[in-house]
């Protein structure tokens, strides 16, 4: 292990026992052998980049899936919760569960109120999304939130400026990059696809692999597409492309 070397941000969604076409399920078996192999990874140091877990959402097989696989195996991984959502839509955790993810050690973040993307938020619905979000983490979960992750992986200067301002000391994207041990405000991530399998994974986890660099060209011509079609046209073409179920995190960078 090596506490040198950088960091690669995974972003998972939501597990399932069984595999789904859909690209924001992971089978949850698949998300073991990431796991075993980011403790793997973990203890090569090198040119190996150091990897860690983040989960956005709080969908509930965060805690069924995710807490029992990470705490077999002395993971700590962090969990973005959409605090309006919690205990309140289904599908997605209660408070005891985020509660329980805590007390096991794991982190928790923010990821907005209602989800909104947060670059279409006028001023008030900023503060709620941003604000509201962290006072009731803090208030029902008895700890401190520092670190917020945009939901759509949206920002502008604006955003950024209200999540400093609000008290967030990180703020989680959906850039694919590696960062150093110590961190910007603005972190990168790479977003897993249910299809990306441990072969892949294990490529982008070794720097002279390449396969890092490619996805960031691959994110610069997204980011060029998205500026030329704007982002509803860019969001109906992605769900075109990611047929079967719509997310709220739609047009995100994903792996291959
Ligand atoms: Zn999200």
């Amino acid at each position: 292990m090596s506490a040198s070397s950088n960091r690669l941000y995974f972003l998972y969604h939501e597990l399932r026992a069984v595999s789904s076409n859909y690209s924001y399920v992971m089978e949850r078996d698949v998300f073991e052998r990431h796991v075993d192999l980011f403790l793997q990874a973990r203890s090569l140091g090198g040119s190996t980049y150091w990897p860690e877990i983040t989960f956005d959402d709080g969908h509930i097989s965060n805690y069924d899936f995710a807490l029992p696989c990470l705490s077999s195996r002395g993971m700590a991984a962090t969990f973005f919760i959409t605090a309006g959502w919690t205990g309140k839509r289904a599908g997605y955790m209660g408070w005891e569960q985020v509660r329980a993810l805590s007390a096991a050690g794991q982190q928790i973040g923010a990821h907005g109120w209602t989800h909104t993307l947060l670059t279409h938020c006028d001023d008030s619905a900023l503060e709620t999304e941003l604000r509201t979000a962290r006072l009731t983490l803090e208030d029902k979960l008895g700890i401190t939130i520092t670190t917020m992750s945009l939901p759509g992986g949206r920002f502008d200067q604006r955003v950024l400026s209200a999540c400093r301002a609000t008290g967030y000391t990180h703020v989680y994207s959906s850039i694919p990059r590696a960062e150093k041990p110590a961190l910007p405000f603005l972190v990168g991530r790479l977003n897993t696809l249910s299809s990306a399998g441990v072969d892949s994974i294990a490529r982008l986890l070794d720097a002279h692999s390449g396969a890092l660099a490619s996805l960031e060209r691959k994110e610069r011509w997204k980011m060029a597409l998205k500026k030329t079609m704007g982002d509803r046209l860019y969001g109906i073409l992605w769900a075109a492309v990611n047929r079967q179920e719509n997310n709220e995190d739609s047009g995100e960078t994903l792996l291959p």
